[in-house]
């Protein structure tokens, strides 16, 4: 077998949901899953997309009407990418793993956040390129001094951005985002910016490197609609970049699955074209769950952030003295809550855990008051 596969560990997010299903009648805040249904303008567009037979292979990079739909909708974010500069892919998954594919020779340096997304270090070490960990601020926004030391050695192939945050829910600030842009202006590297969570943002106003025109010529944008339309199981991402970027990664989507599913690909037009409402209304949900869930690891003492994107809050279990693998596996066996030790997103993810808030309120509201016995009797 592949030595670097063998390599890879199975994905802390993926262990810990596992374990759950051997503990009878726990709740499970383990995953990135929003608890709504498909809206109902996705499922329509699905089937008549269906009824009119068009089950064939698209084009490598997708149907045209779905590129545009994207280029208008990034657009309203501040992000110019015409239908022709991306590639619709099997899930933000399999985008990520197709950029770093054609972007990624062997020992090639990728600077990554830590904590940050599991897969960014998975695919890049597969891939034979060496992952390094940047380290955040205590509030997860970005260390410029840390992210200069290495960008300073001038070895560095590509940088990982990741904002709105798995699994911290820190967003990109308006500040950072200039300092940022500064940054990769002066050093010539790759930047990939996986914004997957860009629609569920709970400040006012969106900030990415991506609105700067003139970083476009290093810069990859990684999205999709998983989050967004809540269709994690309908697989529809995308990839966007100058042409000459984006041709090479079009060859590895061609040998890897030549195409995402039609029918949903169809499914993510009718969602671009009339799914704003249902984004709106699964956007303000989560925000009241947020506050929810943050005011009441507040009360509890914790220490925590509150996030401002994504569904994801990472609060400090240091106080307990136990680490997070520790914390996590006797809240589970104690007290049948699930969470993610924080270690699973990367070294600096110890001593926190990750709680999903895409589950509903009630859930919540059980699971939460369990975690708060939990730490009150280990205090
Ligand atoms: N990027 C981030 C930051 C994610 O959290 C996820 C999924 O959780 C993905 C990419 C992958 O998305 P998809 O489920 O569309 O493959």
């Amino acid at each position: 077998m592949n030595k670097r596969v063998c390599d890879i560990k199975v994905s802390g997010i993926r262990r810990f949901h596992n374990k759950v299903k051997e503990v009878e009648g726990a709740i499970s805040l383990t995953l990135g899953q929003p608890d709504f249904n498909v809206p109902e303008c996705v499922s329509e567009g699905m089937k008549k997309a269906i009824d009119e037979g068009k089950t064939s292979y698209t084009s490598n990079e997708g149907i045209p009407e779905l590129r545009n739909e994207i280029s208008k909708y990034l657009n309203k974010l501040g992000v110019n990418f015409d239908g022709d500069e991306m590639c619709i892919t099997v899930g933000g998954s399999q985008g990520l793993f197709a950029v770093f594919m054609a972007l990624v020779n062997e020992e090639d340096k990728v600077l990554i956040p830590d904590p940050g997304y599991p897969a960014y270090k998975a695919i890049v070490e597969m891939i034979g390129g060496c992952a390094i960990e940047y380290k955040l601020n205590d509030d997860f926004s970005l260390n410029f001094d840390e992210m200069e030391k290495y960008l300073r050695a001038g070895d560095v192939k590509a940088v990982v951005l990741s904002y709105p945050c798995n699994p911290t829910g820190a967003v990109l600030s308006r500040e950072d985002r200039d300092k940022l842009a500064g940054l990769l202006r002066k050093y010539d590297v790759k930047i990939v910016t996986d914004e997957m969570y860009a629609a569920l943002c709970y400040e006012d106003e969106y900030y990415s490197v991506a609105q700067y025109d003139d970083l476009k010529k290093n810069l990859i944008y990684v999205s999709g609609f998983s989050k967004m339309f809540s269709m994690t199981g309908l697989r529809i991402g995308y990839v966007c970049a100058e042409k000459e970027i984006l041709k090479q990664i079009i060859k590895v989507q061609q040998y890897n699955v030549s195409c995402a599913a039609s029918i949903s690909q169809y499914g993510a037009v009718a969602g671009l074209k009339y799914g704003y409402n249902d984004v709106e209304y699964m956007r303000s949900e989560f925000k009241k769950r947020r506050d929810f869930v943050y005011s009441e690891l507040k009360d509890m003492g914790l220490d925590v952030n509150l996030p401002k994107g994504a569904f994801y809050i990472f609060p400090s279990i240091k106080s307990t003295g136990m680490t997070s693998e520790e914390f996590c596996e006797r809240l589970l066996n104690e007290k049948k809550v699930a969470c993610v030790p924080g270690n699973a997103f990367g070294k600096c993810g110890e001593g926190y855990i990750r709680i999903s808030y895409s589950y509903s309120i009630e859930e919540l509201k059980k699971a939460l008051a369990l975690i708060r016995e939990f730490i009150e009797e280990n205090r």
